[in-house]
């Protein structure tokens, strides 16, 4: 500090010290609640210019380590896309600024899972706009997951939609997930790989609580393909395996108990998932009902008699 006195011109020292000195006696003569009002007043101050800037969450930005990220396209007005909004509390008499999350941050974090999973642009693609619904099972297919957005999630209700790849089950159940995860976290899975992912850690206890938990508690999850057939040696369709069974029982048991919405897509029918494992079937369709559709049913192709199936 000397040494930078040292460097100063000898007037700029002088003003300088005559500065401080006034300040010091201008904060001497203060009162304590003249003292407090002051501290109140720089921290409102403080307060007032984080909240007055915009963030970049929206639009991304470059972060500290020099690597861009990029923007959820969510604009939220209640926190300009910063995330946070600073407060000013009063606790025991003193004054402290806190950061409150915003309430845009759940979406956000959908988003960015959404992002994470894949799901991006199939969002886009798979909307309600874009669904061809020239056939009555189209549109009888449409209406349904319309139905289930305005009402069904909102009860807990599920939305299943069986039948083959390619009749638009994935189309709508996506175009579903996406206008809900506006309102509320989606997490969006593809059985096979999820199920293959818990297998692998079943006996690390710690590790495989915390992936199923969270699958069991977001708020709604979106599952695709469940139980997905795959072809054996032979070209049979085999069904569902002993433990993807018991993974989808616990996991779907969880959502049934706490009526947390969901939704299903499955090669499968309700009543061929119900021979399957009736335990899990019947959740599904007790939950689904009202909001269940077997669609695009091959006549050539039945699952039921998978050891004479010709695919
Ligand atoms: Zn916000």
């Amino acid at each position: 500090m000397e040494q930078i006195a040292q460097m100063l011109p000898e007037h700029t020292k002088d003003s300088l010290a005559k500065l401080l000195s006034d300040r010091l006696k201008a904060i001497e003569s203060m009162t304590p609640e003249e003292l407090e009002a002051k501290r109140r007043r720089v921290a409102q101050a403080r307060v007032d210019s984080f909240n007055s800037k915009p963030g970049q969450l929206a639009t991304g930005y470059t972060n500290s380590d020099n690597n861009y990220v990029p923007g959820d396209g969510y604009n939220c007005q209640l926190c300009m896309n910063r995330g946070a909004t600073l407060v000013l509390e009063e606790r025991n008499g003193y004054i402290y600024e806190r950061m409150v999350e915003c309430k845009c941050m759940d979406v956000r974090r959908s988003i960015w899972r959404m992002k994470a999973s894949g799901l991006e642009q199939s969002i886009r693609d798979y909307t309600f706009k874009r669904f061809e619904a020239k056939e009555p099972w189209q549109k009888a297919m449409f209406d349904m997951a319309k139905a289930y957005l305005a009402e069904g999630a909102k009860d807990g209700k599920w939305l299943y939609f069986g039948g083959q790849p390619g009749c638009g089950k994935t189309h709508l159940c996506t175009a579903v997930a996406g206008k809900l995860l506006y309102e509320e976290p989606v997490m969006y899975v593809i059985w096979p790989q999820i199920s293959k992912k818990l297998k692998a850690i079943v006996n690390d206890a710690e590790e495989y609580d915390k992936e199923i938990t969270k699958l069991e508690t977001i708020a709604v999850l979106y599952i695709d393909d469940l139980f997905k057939p795959v072809k054996d040696d032979k070209g049979n369709i085999t069904q569902a395996s002993g433990p993807d069974k018991k993974l989808a029982f616990e996991l779907l048991n969880y959502r049934y108990i706490n009526r947390l919405p969901t939704i299903i897509s499955s090669e499968w029918g309700l009543e061929e998932l119900n021979d399957m494992d009736e335990a899990t079937g019947s959740r599904v369709a007790e939950r689904s009902r009202g909001y269940n559709m077997m669609v695009c049913r091959d006549r050539k192709r039945n699952y039921r008699l998978s050891d004479t199936t010709a695919v």
